[in-house]
Formats: C-alpha cells, structure tokens, sequence
C-alpha cells in the first residue's frame, strides 16, 4: 500500500503540486495534484521525473571540516566562533550569507533574522538577485510594495496575452500548457511574444517580435505614447490612483517611430501591429520574466510595461494587468522575509528608521541593521577585496552561476573562511568551503514555498534523513544560539512559520500588503494541514487575495500609484572585437548548475550538451557550420561550445543554456562570460546583451 504526500515541485516559480507516492519497498513515484490550484494535475517533464533525481549519489551525508569528516557539534562550533572573530575585528559588515531561492521561507526567515537583527548586518543576499530582484525594484517603485497584482487564470482570463523575455514553453512550462489550453478552447485570444528568439512559445503566438535585445523600454514607452495619443488612455483611472503621467508620457512621446525601429530593432508595420492589439483589446495581460529583468536596464523594463497598465486601468481586474513571472520555487518566499540584501521582513522597508524599530521590538533583537547590504555581484567584489572575512553560502553554485564566474570562483577560494550548506559534497563552490554542512533535499525538507502568484504551499517530507543531513534553518539557528543570541529556539518549521505570520501581522495597520496573520499561532497539526492559498491572508480572512489595485489603494504612503519616466537605453554593446550578442537562458529538462535534472538520462537526453544557438549568416560569414565545436571570448572568460545554426535565432545574436558546468562539459560555464554589470535600481545582473567574440574552436 502506497503512501501519497502532497508537496510542491522545487524546481521553477510555477509552484506545481505534486503527489509523492511511496510504495512499501521504498520506490518513490510522483504525479501532478489535481487539487493544486497552480497546476491542476499538470506537471512538465522536469516535474516527472522528480522520482529519478533523488538517489544519494554525490550527497552530503555528514559535516566535513577541511575535507574531513566531523561531527555536528564541532562544525557549529567552528562556523560561530569564526563568524564571531570576524564581527569582533572587523565589524558586522566583514561577514555574509549568499542564500537560494531554493531555500524554503522559514530556513530564509532565520537567516535573515540571525543577519539583520543579530549581527546588525544586512549582507544576506540571494540567487534570486539574479531571478527577479528587477521585478522586485519596479513594483516597489510603481506600487509602493513588492505585490504581484494578479493570478494565473488572468492569462486563461485575458484576450490579449504578451510576454516578453519569456520562454514560457521551456521556462515555466505548465503555466503554457494553461495557456495553450485557454487558447485552443477560445482561439479569438491573441498572443505576442517578444524575444530575439524565435523560440517555442512562440508556436502559439499570433506576433512574434523578435526585438533587439533591451528594446524594451522603448517598444514599452512608444506603447504608452501612443495610447495617449490615440485617447486609449483611463483618465478616470489616472486622476484618482497614479501621479507622475505627465512626466511619464513626456519622456515616452520624445521618442519618433524612427527611434522606435532603431532601438527595437522592428519594422513599422509590427510595432503599429503590436500597439493597434494592445489599444484596442481591453483584457490585456502582460507577463515578464527574465528577459526582462536580467539587464542593466531591467527595472527601467518593468516599469515601462506597469505604466501601459496604468495608463489603461489594466490592472487588478479579471484578464488584465502586468504579471512578473517567477523563475525560482520560492524566490517570492524569500522576498515576504526580507531575503534581499535591501529589504526587511513581512515586505517591511531597511531604508524606514520606523519599519527598523518595529521589526527590532518584535525580534527583541539586540540591533538591526540601519543600511541596505551588499547585493549579489557587490558582495563578491567584497568577498574578492578582502572585506568580507566569513561567507556562509546555503543551496546554491556561484562558482558557475555568478556573472564573471571564474572571478566569483577565485573570490571564494582566496575567503579566509567559507562555509557551504548543500545537499551536494562537490559543486563548483563546495570544494572551496573550509566547513561543508549537509543540508535536506526535496523529499526530506520540510517548509513552505510561495510561487509567482503569491501562492503559498507546503513542501512536505516523504523520504528518511540521508546520513547526519539537517535542515537549512536548523543550521543557522543552532549557530546563532552558538554565537550567544536569544531568540533561536525553534523546534520545527511550524514555530517559525508561526513567528513569520505574527511578524507579518505585528502592528499592520493596513499600511502593508503582506500579512498572513490568519496563521498567528499555528500549531504543528494546522501547519500539516496547510492548503495553498494566496497571500495576504490576515486574521479572519478566508480565502487569501486573487487581485490588486483594481481601484487603487497602492502602498506608497498617498495611496496611489507612481508613473516612472523611464529612459530607453542604447541596445547595442558590440564593437570590432566582440561582434556579436550573447544572451544566455535555460532549456526545457535542465534546471540550474544541473546538480539535480543532471542525474536524470531521460532528461539529459533531451539536449545533451551545451550549445551555441546562431542564425545562418552569422555562421556563414565567421566560416562556422552547424555542430561545429566554436569558441566564445568575452573579455571576462571563455567557454568551448558546438553550434546549432538555425533561422530562428535573430542575426548578430547567440543564445547558449547557462546549465552546464565543468562536471558535465569541461569549458562550457557560460557565466564565465557575462560581465559584473547590474541594473542601478536593482543591482541585477545583465545576463542577456553581451558582447562576445567566436570563432572556430582549435584544439591546442
Ligand atoms: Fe515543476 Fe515548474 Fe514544471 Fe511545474 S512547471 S512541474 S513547478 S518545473
């Protein structure tokens, strides 16, 4: 007789539920859950085989110091009294945490605690700097809050659909086949897409554009210039809940047809095409995602496309508004804790001296940091001069997934003191560290995740505990009691969740969006019994909240939404020696460093190895055929790759997968390449439009 436990795909922002059966001899076998609200039954081919990705090759099984085995006591030990030393002689700013966002919420809840409130630093930063802290920064700027004002039924909802810097079919797959099915069944929806890529998702799409790559924020601000010039504009809607359109639309029309087309790259005929759908279909849905918010004028791009929703009233109402779409499982969990290096718990705001002082009296915390910490790329140039002395890295691969990784690499070797908590004995990044923790994996931690809509679920265990391996938020709570701070006696997950939701609701006069106070108090039962519901959810509310802001009620202090004047930037970043645009992205089976779909064969047989998607002329005119062995030059690194020449990659233009690593191809960590550039509001990195040399590989 089998066992089912319902818990939630680890892989992308879909947030998919899963049924996880266990039959007697211990074979473990999954299924979509028909009830998850996210997914409805529906899974992807990496949600499938989950089953196969669970074995303990490779896994940590017990605490390592230097490369040797030890026990729990000695590497707490060690790793608080490090960190301790650090913080005594150098200050609370010469030690970090780079977390995940394959953390769960309450492992990225301790982390923050232990950091802000604690050591009265605020250098904890994420993997999901690198996912969607654009996003993060343009909401805030628009709305007031980090709120995702939507849900998934308003793409089923919609009759226009646009993404943009998303590969929905690949990236977020069952969020697609939602799409497709919304589209077979009513075929008078339209869907754009917006990429330089002739991708799949685009086998659903009425328009592609494929546009040059960060000709966003102009395509966004010619849109908003002409709705208003063809009166397609809310002024009901503008007058009562946004201030700044004046200002917005000015910047916009300074742009003539003729800059339209030379910084988007798109004829007349399909930007006209693509303004003339958006003006006159009222159900509009505009989704973004990596695309869009990995670039140095990321958070430029988001609020470009908020400001045609604003303009239009086109937000919070059934079919309508802008959705940012989630790349990591619990990227949205860490930012309702404060998982970014410039916010605070319960989406409460560092720069506030009153948001400090409430969360520092609900802590009872000795401090709390009064400054925004080191972003991600900030925090390994810190890690690389010197001025970070102890770095604990938890759930993830910056050797081979930080922009200018082989410098990243280096940093880490040279950190007077590393530790590493991962599932894993040898990454990229764990063979640096001076202490190695073994953390649970999926199928044996336990915790909640909250996906792109808001959604919160629970991840449940359904596997035996590997070997001495503990959880993330056990780790850091046992150091900081280690470290002498009050204020870590968790005995599971559900305490915290239950401090989280009381921090959340903790004097919340309205003035805040996030607020799970219905769960003030949980206990171990109710917290078992946790369906997914979309936050907020405070005390006495039922169900959580589909929408936002369909008749204002923003979270600036006024209440009312802001227009950003935007500035298009200049697209191109090739010269005579790197002639060609990189954009790098994912591919259908694969997820991250491949640490977990790497163990798959079904999956890896997919796409087998790394490649160098480039259009025909390109190849052509560099003397490349297709499969040929090519080498890529940056001025930051190099990486060995075979082509894929096809039409549907844009001219001047190479796409390649970011997954592998030197464990799976030798050469091919294509994060090597990117440079350390980031977005100026969001200090996230622009992994798209760079400029690369290639030419064919010779072997020494
Ligand atoms: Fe998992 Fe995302 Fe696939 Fe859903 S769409 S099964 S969350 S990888």
């Amino acid at each position: 007789m089998a066992t089912d436990v319902k818990t939630t795909c680890p892989y992308c922002g879909v947030g998919c539920g899963v049924i996880a059966s266990v039959a007697d001899d211990g074979v473990v076998t999954v299924r979509g859950d028909p009830e998850h609200p996210a997914n409805f039954g529906r899974l992807c081919s990496k949600g499938s085989a989950l089953a196969e990705t669970i074995d303990l090759d490779g896994r940590g099984l017990f605490p390592e110091i230097g490369g040797q085995r030890a026990s729990w006591d000695a590497a707490l030990d060690l790793v608080a009294q490090k960190f301790s030393k650090a913080i005594a002689e150098y200050g609370p700013d010469s030690v970090a945490f780079y977390v995940s966002g394959q953390l769960l919420t309450e492992d990225y809840y301790i982390a923050n605690k232990l950091m802000k409130g604690f050591i009265g630093s605020a250098n904890v930063d994420t993997n999901s700097r690198l996912c969607m802290s654009s996003s993060v920064t343009g909401h805030r700027r628009a709305f007031g809050s980090d709120t995702v004002p939507g849900a998934y039924e308003d793409l089923e909802l919609a009759d226009l659909v646009i993404l943009t810097g998303s590969n929905l079919a690949w990236c977020h797959p069952v969020i697609y086949q939602r799409l497709g099915a919304a589209k077979a069944a009513r075929p008078s929806m339209k869907i754009v897409v917006i990429d330089p890529r002739r991708t799949m998702t685009c086998d659903i799409a009425d328009l592609h554009l494929a546009i040059r790559p960060d000709g966003d924020v102009a395509l966004f601000m010619g849109l908003l210039a002409h709705l208003a010039a063809s009166s397609a504009i809310d002024q009901n809607y503008i007058a009562a809940h946004t201030q700044g359109f004046a200002e917005a639309f000015a910047t916009a029309s300074a742009l003539s047809l003729i800059d339209l087309m030379e910084r988007t790259g798109l004829p007349s005929m399909q930007i006209r095409e693509f303004f003339r759908l958006f003006e006159t279909t009222k159900k509009v849905v505009t989704c973004y995602s990596q695309g869009v918010n990995q670039s140095s004028s990321g958070t430029d791009k988001v609020n470009a496309i908020i400001n045609c929703h604003l303009a239009t009233g086109r937000i919070g109402r059934p079919g309508m508004g802008p959705f940012s779409l989630t790349g990591q499982p619990n990227a949205m969990g860490g930012r309702e804790v404060g998982g970014l290096a410039n916010m605070l718990a319960a989406h409460m705001a560092i720069e506030s001296a009153e948001d400090r002082d409430r969360v520092q009296r609900f802590w009872v915390s000795p401090t709390i940091a009064s400054k925004p910490g080191l972003k991600a790329v900030d925090m390994f140039r810190a890690v690389a001069d010197g001025r970070i002395k102890a770095l604990w890295i938890m759930a993830t691969n910056p050797a081979v997934s930080m922009p200018d990784a082989d410098a990243v690499e280096a940093a880490i070797k040279a950190c007077p003191f590393v530790v590493v908590s991962d599932i894993l004995r040898e990454t990229d990044t764990a063979r640096h560290a001076h202490v190695l923790l073994p953390s649970l994996g999926w199928g044996e931690k336990d915790g909640t995740v909250t996906n792109s809509e808001r959604r919160i679920s629970r991840q449940r265990p359904f596997l035996p505990t590997p070997g001495e391996a503990k959880a993330d938020w056990w780790q850091v709570a046992e150091v900081g009691r280690r470290m002498g701070f009050a204020g870590f006696d968790f005995h599971s997950p559900a305490d915290i969740f239950a401090e989280h939701a009381a921090l959340s609701a903790f004097e919340n006069d309205g003035g805040r969006d996030f607020d799970i106070g219905a769960y003030v108090g949980i206990d171990r039962p109710a917290y078992d019994a946790i369906a997914p519901f979309q936050w907020p959810r405070s005390a006495g509310m039922k169900p959580g909240v589909t929408r936002f802001f369909a008749d204002g009620g923003f979270y600036h202090s006024d209440r009312i939404a802001r227009f950003i004047a935007v500035q298009a930037p200049a697209t191109s970043r090739t010269n005579e020696q790197y002639s060609l645009t990189l954009n790098t992205g994912r591919i259908r089976d694969h997820w991250h460093t491949m640490t977990r779909t790497g163990k798959s064969a079904r999956l890896s047989s997919h796409i087998a190895e790394p490649f160098a998607e480039m259009h025909p002329a390109d190849a052509m005119e560099l003397g490349i055929r297709d499969a040929d062995l090519v080498e890529l030059e940056s001025p930051y690194g190099k990486a060995v790759v075979r082509t894929l020449v096809t039409e549907r990659q844009a001219r001047g233009n190479i796409f390649v997968p970011m997954h592998w690593n030197d464990q799976f191809a030798a050469k091919a960590r294509i994060d090597a390449l990117v440079a350390p550039v980031t977005d100026p509001f969001s200090g996230q990195p622009a992994s798209k439009n760079v400029a690369i040399a290639v030419r064919p590989f010779k072997a020494a």
